[in-house]
């Protein structure tokens, strides 16, 4: 198929008119907005949800009696039913609102420290981000359970015959991203989760990098905890969502403690809600959970499959125009990812490149992108990272291909 065609079938022109910050000029250049791994624009379908909250129904939610919060509440419940839908969740409260991924990783690293022993063992992928590890080495040092590394090799895939030799009876939990957000990489998740549960393991996917591009079924994949972030899939800052397998949520103890959380409290002993609400202390984002729904809808709509073809289409057109260029290294060159490009050129510094091209009105990110371990692993200080998303054009393609002509022609 033609660009032209596909931009054509997919509409792309249309799609831009629901995000009025594409509009926008930067440095006296149309922006060319590539940083969709670090967050993604937000449509106006979005912003109108938030403007309809706070003009018509703002109040707390729960055991409320007056009309407000009721509406509230139901709003807020029926967009956790849409993303129980959308990931196709057996049950709403296996949904637990988060403020993040990061927020949902933590929740369930926190809850393992009361499970792992000493001697226990878990593994993560070499490629995480850090958001992804550190709550993990937090754990370990409570516990004195062990980290073990599942390595990649120089393509940017995992080593999955080095993962069947890490696992062992020992293995209490394995963690890894299903997208990692600075090569794209799209990992072997279900191979893997199956491997894990083959010796009893829990299995924790970062799925905040997939969500905006790959429409998982946890049931299908049949995984234990999946957590996202809705600034990355057309919503709000501060929202995101943890799911976890209902057996797996009644063993964890609660992350937090508050209102909202308990079912009885008195100094002498306090008894916990059931789920979801155990893992939701205090007043929540109510509006950005609302939002994220609100978001959902907006990137079903225009269809999953569609997103992830025209995707496709945008990330071989860029990687076949970036390798014309001299001295050209990309970075993750697996089979399988998603429309993320980490590379750098011969004898520049990333943040140089980027710095120019930021000039041209084009929004890329450098540096180790959270994943210090991978920027090791390639012995490089970091990458410039171009990520695109379903309402980038070939156009704005071009613009950025010629950018970085530009910009390395100024620096050489
Ligand atoms: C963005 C990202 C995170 C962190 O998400 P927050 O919204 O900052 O909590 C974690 N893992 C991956 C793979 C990401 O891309």
């Amino acid at each position: 198929m033609s660009q032209q065609t596909q931009a054509k079938t997919f509409e792309v022109e249309e799609i831009r008119k629901d995000f009025p910050i594409l509009k926008r000029k930067v440095n006296g250049y149309p922006l060319v907005y590539l940083d969709n791994a670090a967050t993604g624009q937000t449509p106006k379908q979005v912003m109108d949800a938030i403007v309809d909250y706070y003009s018509n129904y703002n109040a707390n939610i729960h055991r409320g009696v007056h009309a407000l919060s009721q509406e509230a509440t139901d709003k807020y419940e029926q967009a956790r039913i849409k993303i129980q839908k959308h990931f196709n969740a057996e049950k709403a409260h296996e949904i637990i609102f988060t403020s993040g991924t990061t927020h949902g990783i933590n929740l369930v690293a926190n809850g393992f420290s009361s499970i792992l022993k000493e001697g226990d063992e878990i593994l993560v992928s070499a490629m995480e981000h850090h958001s992804n590890i550190v709550p993990w080495q937090m754990l370990c040092e409570k516990t004195g359970a062990k980290l073990k590394v599942i390595p990649m090799d120089l393509k940017g895939e995992l080593v999955i015959s080095k993962f069947e030799e890490l696992l062992n009876s020992k293995t209490r939990l394995v963690f890894l991203n299903h997208v990692s957000n600075a090569l794209g990489t799209v990992n072997p998740i279900k191979t893997i989760i199956d491997k894990a549960h083959s010796v009893d393991a829990a299995v924790l996917i970062d799925g905040a990098q997939a969500a905006p591009h790959i429409k998982a079924d946890v049931q299908e994949l049949d995984v234990d905890f999946y957590v996202v972030s809705g600034h990355k899939m057309c919503g709000p800052t501060g929202v995101g969502v943890l799911y976890g397998k209902e057996e797996w949520l009644e063993k964890l103890p609660p992350y937090q403690g508050g209102g909202e959380m308990i079912a009885t409290v008195s100094f002498e002993k306090t008894t916990y809600a059931g789920l979801p609400h155990k893992f939701e202390a205090g007043t929540p984002n109510i509006c950005g959970g609302i939002a994220f729904g609100a978001a959902i809808d907006y990137m079903n709509k225009i269809g999953f499959t569609e997103i992830a073809a025209y995707e496709q289409e945008l990330l071989e057109y860029a990687t076949k125009k970036l390798k014309e260029i001299d001295g050209m290294k990309i970075y993750g060159e697996a089979a399988e990812k998603t429309a993320v490009i980490s590379f750098n050129i011969d004898g520049l510094h990333p943040y140089d490149l980027g710095t120019l091209m930021d000039k041209m009105g084009i929004a890329v990110r450098t540096g180790h992108h959270c994943a210090q371990p991978i920027m090791d692993f390639y012995k490089i200080p970091g990458t410039v990272r171009a990520s695109f998303s379903f309402y980038n054009t070939f156009n704005e393609i071009d613009l950025f291909i010629e950018g970085v002509k530009k910009a390395k022609m100024m620096l050489q």
